[in-house]
């Protein structure tokens, strides 16, 4: 089955081509065909693509900043010139993309029809950097594949049934009521690596009670029990809960209407400086690479070890309010750019639950194995590194719903 993943963001197009063989459900990541991005940011005049497929890699200005005639030509390197690796655009099976929100309507992948694409525009309020990008995409695969189904995978739909106690706001009902709930996000990875985990465990999801530390530029953990997830750290959008790369996360909502008010700072000032000037970045004064911040520490930068101080201070908070929702823990998962590769993080983590009989052992933690248990054989909980894979995840699901047509 050749199954196309589109994920779109505010300034990029990223997509690739899975080819999945057999009939048996693809539990493990198969490697991607074909990849391409887009960068719409680099040039005012031009988008960028790169294609990286049969063991090439080409490179191309796209005439228009037009993103419907930019996906056209992402898809002729699909049937053209060096990284050609279908005959026919046809030939492709299914479409999945990923969309940042699909509000609390969606609780699973779905095929999309009219309703789904009206729900996304709908949500653009929501999601102004994102949805409208989503929808641009399903319009092009529609208008050039008119035949071949598409997917919606929704990053919010692994916590759309979370428990209303936590996802409810202690703010006058009736907002809730208009939509202000918790939403949650990054689902597609905790719904990956929580099933990945008992996968590599061999053990049943339904007996497990996981937390999933979703660490990248955008960080968040997702308290999953039987399978399901109960809680999670961010909220309405994704600036609420940890500290992340440039991100806030949760401040005291009383520093917003002091600064509205003795500051006269407007709303979209507020909005750049709690999402692209805070966190690591904004703490530290140098960057909001986890990469950079290790660096400066190791030169003696104090503002950098303060940065690092609170992610560590915050995440462990996170982590508790999550132990707390399940109840108990059988396994604790690291992913992402910062969960993935960054040993100082995962060793203070692992310090500061070390009361519950949690060990990890530090030779295989500093190596950052990937998909591996580095836990101490006597501990009282499993503790992965997994590489979370949301295309993959993406393809999974599309796999899945193409059965049943
Ligand atoms: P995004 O959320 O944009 O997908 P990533 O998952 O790539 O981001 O995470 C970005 C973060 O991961 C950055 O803080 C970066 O420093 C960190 N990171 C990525 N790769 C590495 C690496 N090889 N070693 C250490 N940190 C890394």
């Amino acid at each position: 089955m050749k199954i196309l993943v589109l994920n779109a963001g505010s300034s990029s197009q990223k997509s690739c081509l899975y080819e999945i063989e057999g009939d048996g459900f693809p539990q493990n990541p198969v490697e991607t065909k074909w990849k391409a991005d887009i960068d719409w940011n680099v040039n005012r005049e031009y988008g960028v693509l790169e294609v990286k497929a049969n063991n090439t890699k080409i490179e191309k200005n796209l005439e228009l900043k037009d993103k419907k005639q930019g996906i056209a030509s992402m898809l002729n390197t699909l049937v053209e010139g060096e990284t050609k690796v279908v005959d026919d655009l046809s030939s492709i099976d299914i479409v999945g993309h990923r969309v940042v929100h699909g509000g609390s309507k969606y609780s699973q992948a779905t095929l999309i029809d009219s309703e789904v694409k009206e729900t996304i525009e709908e949500l653009i309020p929501l999601a102004p950097n994102h949805n409208p990008a989503h929808l641009e995409g399903i319009q092009a695969i529609a208008e050039i594949l008119p035949e071949i189904p598409q997917v919606a995978v929704f990053d919010t739909a692994f916590h759309a049934q979370m428990p209303k106690s936590a996802a409810v706001y202690p703010i006058p009902y009736e907002w809730y009521e208009k939509g202000i709930r918790r939403y949650g996000f990054h689902g597609i990875s905790h719904k990956y690596c929580s099933h990945r985990a008992a996968d590599i465990l061999n053990r049943s999801l339904s007996e497990l009670k996981i937390i999933t530390c979703h660490l990248g530029n955008g960080c968040s953990l997702a308290a999953v029990d039987g399978g399901k997830s109960i809680d999670t750290t961010m909220g309405f959008t994704p600036l609420e809960g940890l500290m992340m790369g440039s991100r806030s996360g949760s401040i005291d909502p009383a520093i917003l209407i002091y600064l509205l008010q003795e500051y006269e700072l407007k709303p979209n000032r507020l909005y750049e400086i709690l999402n692209k000037e805070s966190g690591l970045k904004g703490v530290s004064g140098e960057s909001s690479d986890m990469r950079v911040i290790q660096k400066a520490i190791e030169k003696g930068n104090e503002r950098a070890q303060l940065a690092f101080d609170i992610y560590i201070h915050r995440l462990k908070a996170g982590i508790a309010s999550m132990l707390a929702s399940l109840g108990g823990l059988d396994v604790m998962v690291f992913s992402a750019g910062i969960g993935e590769n960054t040993p100082a993080v995962r060793e203070k983590i692992c310090q500061a639950f070390n009361f519950l009989g949690l060990k990890i052992d530090s030779k295989k933690n500093s190596s950052s194995p990937m998909n591996e248990d580095i836990a101490t054989p006597d501990s009282q909980v499993r503790v992965l590194v997994l590489h979370t894979e949301e295309d993959w995840a993406i393809a999974q699901e599309c796999w899945y719903i193409k059965q049943s047509l």
